[in-house]
């Protein structure tokens, strides 16, 4: 019996090798990309009437960028769902059903955003009102026309008010509207909550150095690699000297966390000389007066965003009581003339500039 191969099994032989070192190759490439270092990468995306930003650091770029395209997705179909702007989002169609005999039933992510609404409505006496949206869409002509609103306006609109209108059943995952002409408007906690989704879709792809932002609703992952913290540089527009550099707040926020601001900056209008915020004061049916901007810290972006909304309409002290409601949380609320802001709570990294 020969002992010499065969040119069959010298293929075979040959194709063994060849598999193996390939196999060899991957897993060296495989070693080196988790070794590699971390790079990072930034991608934007316009939604929600303003430009959602993820920054992330990680070694393979390519698994970053597919996942912010996923995130990016979730993030357009919070905007499907929560939008006053789009005539078929989830919530216009839900709030064309009322007033209702019947449950109707809803996404779950409505669900969610909805009940964190009532939740902070009902904690901030009402500042925050997700059924303020009759008396948005009031304003918003009367802004158009350059009045104010007649009294016989503010109190139609007023009757379509109230969370007590708004039944939420999560188990069964429905809604009913009580109220005739309720208007729910989710535009100041939306965009929060839509930042909070996208870390998570991030987070469960791997990426963990991570940011988001959402045009001034900001969540956070942890930190970039090596760095104390998120260095955030905050200056809200429309308050104080906008050129005047040296007023920018430099924060650095460790782990994790959210922080939102509200200001009426690029959103007030001025009616008899007197300016007034987009942001309402659900008791008088009238825009805050302005110039205003606050900023909040808190566990996440849907409890900031929510958050920076109700305190833009409440006094310091009773801002100070809600902040109270929720352990950790803290504002800095900016000096409509210019000088240092007041601070409420531990607001993380400040002062630090
Ligand atoms: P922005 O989204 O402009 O950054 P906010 O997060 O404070 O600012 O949201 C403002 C929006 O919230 C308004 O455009 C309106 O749709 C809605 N809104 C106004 N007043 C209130 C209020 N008192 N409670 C809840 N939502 C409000
Ligand atoms: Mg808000």
């Amino acid at each position: 019996m020969s002992h010499l191969a065969t040119p069959v099994q010298m293929s075979r032989v040959f194709t063994h090798l060849l598999v193996k070192r390939i196999w060899w190759l991957s897993l060296l490439l495989a070693i080196w990309g988790c070794q590699g270092p971390l790079q990072k990468v930034e991608i934007e995306h316009a939604a929600m009437g303003t430009r959602f930003r993820i920054v992330a650091y990680h070694r393979n770029p390519q698994q970053v960028e597919r996942a912010a395209r996923l995130a990016m997705g979730t993030i357009d179909r919070i905007e499907n769902i929560c939008s006053d702007w789009k005539s078929d989002s989830e919530i216009r169609q839900l709030c064309r059903t009322a007033p209702s005999d019947y449950p109707v039933k809803a996404s779950e992510e409505l669900i969610e955003v909805l009940s964190r609404a009532i939740e902070i409505s009902r904690v901030s006496g009402g500042a925050f009102d997700p059924t303020v949206g009759t008396l948005v869409r009031l304003w918003r002509r009367c802004q158009q026309a350059g009045r104010l609103p007649r009294l016989d306006e503010l109190q139609r609109a007023r009757q379509t008010i109230g969370i007590d209108g708004i039944v939420i059943d999560s188990d069964a995952r429905t809604v009913q509207l009580l109220r005739e002409g309720i208007a729910i408007d989710l535009g100041g906690i939306a965009k929060g909550y839509a930042v909070d989704a996208a870390l998570k879709v991030m987070e469960a792809q791997g990426i963990k150095h991570i940011l988001v932002d959402g045009g001034g609703d900001i969540s956070l992952g942890f930190p970039p690699p090596d760095q104390e913290g998120w260095r955030l540089e905050l200056q809200p527009a429309g308050v104080g000297n906008d050129t005047d550099s040296d007023r920018v707040i430099r924060v650095v926020i460790g782990s994790r966390g959210a922080v939102a601001t509200s200001g009426d900056a690029s959103r007030f209008v001025e009616i008899e000389g007197k300016r007034y915020s987009h942001i309402l004061d659900p008791a008088t049916g009238l825009g805050v007066p302005g110039p205003h901007a606050v900023t909040v810290h808190a566990a996440d972006g849907t409890t900031a965003d929510a958050l920076a909304t109700a305190i833009s309409v409440l006094d310091e002290k009773e801002a100070g009581k809600l902040l109270d409601r929720f352990p950790g949380s803290s504002a800095l609320l900016f000096d409509p003339v210019g000088g240092p802001p007041r601070v409420l709570g531990v607001f993380p990294g400040y002062p630090n500039h």
